[in-house]
């Protein structure tokens, strides 16, 4: 089932998420998970979190390397954590599902190690560089409820704010008649 993918600026975006318990694993959260991935792919995009579909749980999908040809295999992760940053990297023309027709380069780290649960409870790790640690980084910042403009000059985030509203705005009246 594809979700409705919140957009800025919606407050549900900048609500802090929170850690998802084992016991909490069920078929619900499951379907949760399964829902964002393909939500993912139709939008398209390379990574999800809870948050950008209203769901305040530490949960994000991704995938960094799929095609419509081959298959397909989301990983799903719950409570992800940076627990090493090292290096400091540019990550290019960067955008967000939840932030539309805008992006940016953002400094970002540039190697991560990301320590997560599997929804089987299982501790991975991940050693990641380049687009996937800039993917571990920016969904790991929306449980947080902080999106990718928060990273970029003030300046240009008032351009974007700007533009977004009269957008809206204009949205608004469209739909009044
Ligand atoms: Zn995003």
């Amino acid at each position: 089932m594809l979700l409705e993918v919140l957009q800025f600026p919606d407050p549900r975006l900048r609500e802090k998420a929170q850690p998802v318990a084992q016991g909490e694993i069920d078929d619900a959260l499951r379907k949760l998970a399964a829902d964002m991935a393909e939500t993912m792919y139709d939008e398209p995009g390379i990574g999800l979190a809870a948050t950008q579909v209203g769901v305040a749980k530490r949960l994000i999908v991704m995938d960094l390397d799929w095609t419509d040809e081959g298959e397909r295999r989301p990983r799903m992760l719950l409570n992800p954590e940076i627990v090493l940053r090292s290096g400091k990297a540019i990550s290019e023309m960067e955008g967000c599902l939840s932030v539309p027709d805008f992006k940016s380069d953002v400094e970002r780290d540039a190697r991560v190690v990301v320590r997560a649960r599997t929804l089987d409870w299982e501790e991975v790790e991940f050693d990641a560089s380049e687009l996937e640690a800039y993917c571990f980084q920016h969904e790991i910042d929306h449980l947080d409820g902080v999106l990718f403009i928060d990273r970029v000059s003030k300046l240009k985030r008032d351009l974007y704010v700007r533009r977004r509203k009269k957008q809206l705005r204009r949205e608004q009246e469209e739909a009044a008649g």
